[in-house]
């Protein structure tokens, strides 16, 4: 939790005077001192409005009178607000997890959510290991307006490099491979996140140039893992759907993976589905030839987007990994479970590897490892790190492996 609890300022927001109370008294049990209620959210963001830096957390009732949950929610956005924000609502749990959806799609740091009546220990459960403090991309990355112009000349100028982040076994928990993911070493900006520049990509026909960047570092950091005498891993690179209208890809990737010095069995391309395919006979002709070659073709974000049940019927996928959408929390969340374990089940009907995306903690990572699922990647497990980092991170998984298997 928070180490200065003492002094942070809660507002609890609730119409139901005597929630306000109850409330008031379990956070004062945890240690909170500076506690502000109200019955009406709007006299909640008069407050923010003048004071949102000095508030760490906020709860929010979601059914009021004047104002609702989610209203509330959508005008907290517009107060530059980046502490956390925790949902207590007697409503149904799945229009509770919309709602706590929502606010995290509107960029908020959404801490958990609460059925009411809660307990004081559910509401420790909700607030223990939680960062209170959002950490919102640095200024410099939210006022800048990356143009094609720029991403071109950093594809070219070596700014775009790649992190990684290790795939473990669910089962003995050992690192399987390592997923790159692009990041561009912006010279103003700073570090900037694949989700900021990877539409912008698409849009302005870079995406194909960017990949081959990604790819051929990826492959090369394959080799330099092999030297280094690791066991042998996997290495995923992400793929738009749109270079897969580029018929020289696959020949492209071969002839990088023979320069490096790595098999081909040892790369996974991993798809997502984004938008819906411009040229599906060219994709069908460039996927067949990547499978030809041994490369293992893997569907990313599953259950989302376009990523669906049509994909696996018609494409040669050999691997399949289900979006943290459906994965972080379905522990607590019957109907996700309920997607989840169908998913698992017909993945295992055709032969297909899963990968859970989205394991967060250790309920996650313990509920995962008794349905099923294959392979496992997470902040639980480890965050992209960049290339140097991955050596001791492998040194501290093994430590923690042997408490994750027993
Ligand atoms: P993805 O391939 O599904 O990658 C997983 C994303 O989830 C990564 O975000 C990763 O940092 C993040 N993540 C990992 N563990 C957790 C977790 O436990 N919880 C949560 N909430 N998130 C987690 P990242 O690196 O920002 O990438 C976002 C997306 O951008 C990727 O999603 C992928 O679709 C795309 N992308 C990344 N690199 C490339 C690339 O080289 N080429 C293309 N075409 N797309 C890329
Ligand atoms: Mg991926
Ligand atoms: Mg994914």
């Amino acid at each position: 939790m928070h180490n200065d609890i003492e002094g942070m300022k809660v507002l609890v927001v609730d119409d139901d005077p005597f929630v306000l109370k109850l409330l008031t008294s379990q956070l004062t049990q945890l240690g909170f001192r500076d506690i502000v209620t109200f019955e009406r959210a709007p006299d909640a963001l008069d407050l923010i409005e003048k004071e949102s830096r000095s508030i760490g957390l906020i709860f929010s009732d979601l059914q009021m009178p004047d104002m609702d949950g989610i209203e509330f929610v959508r005008h907290l956005v517009g107060t530059g607000y980046t502490g956390g924000l925790l949902l207590v609502s007697g409503e149904d749990p799945r229009v509770i997890q919309s709602a706590q959806k929502l606010a995290k799609i509107r960029g908020l740091n959404v801490v958990g959510a609460l059925r009411k009546p809660a307990s004081a220990t559910q509401l420790k459960e909700q607030l223990q290991g939680k960062p209170l403090d959002s950490a919102p991309a640095s200024p410099a990355v939210q006022n800048y307006r990356f143009q094609a112009s720029d991403l071109r000349r950093a594809i070219n100028a070596g700014e775009i490099v790649n992190y990684y982040q290790p795939k473990v076994s669910l089962h003995s928990a050992a690192l399987v491979g390592m997923e790159a993911l692009v990041r561009w070493q912006h010279p103003h900006a700073g570090l900037v996140a694949a989700a900021q520049f990877i539409d912008l990509a698409e849009d302005s026909g870079l995406i194909t140039g960017l990949t081959r960047v990604v790819l051929t570092s990826a492959l090369h950091q394959a080799r330099c893992w092999q030297d280094a005498g690791l066991p042998p891993l996997t290495v995923a690179v992400n793929l738009s759907t749109d270079s897969l209208a580029t018929l020289d890809l696959p020949d492209f990737i071969e002839r990088t993976a023979n320069q490096a010095g790595v098999s081909l069995s040892r790369l996974i391309l991993e798809i997502t589905e984004s938008r819906v395919m411009a040229e599906p006979m060219l994709a069908l002709d460039v996927l067949t030839r990547l499978r030809l070659k041994r490369i293992a073709l893997s569907i990313d974000d599953f259950g989302t987007g376009y990523s669906t049940l049509a994909q696996l019927r018609d494409l040669p996928f050999d691997e399949l990994k289900l979006d943290s959408s459906f994965v972080h929390g379905a522990w607590r969340e019957p109907p996700l479970r309920t997607i989840l374990e169908a998913t698992l089940g017909m993945a295992r009907e055709l032969g297909v590897q899963t990968v859970a995306e989205g394991v967060e903690d250790m309920q996650d990572w313990q509920f995962l490892r008794g349905s099923g699922c294959n392979l496992a990647q997470g902040y639980f497990i480890g965050r992209p790190m960049p290339a140097g980092e991955v050596e001791e991170w492998i040194a501290s998984w093994e430590r923690r492996r042997a408490f994750l298997t027993c």
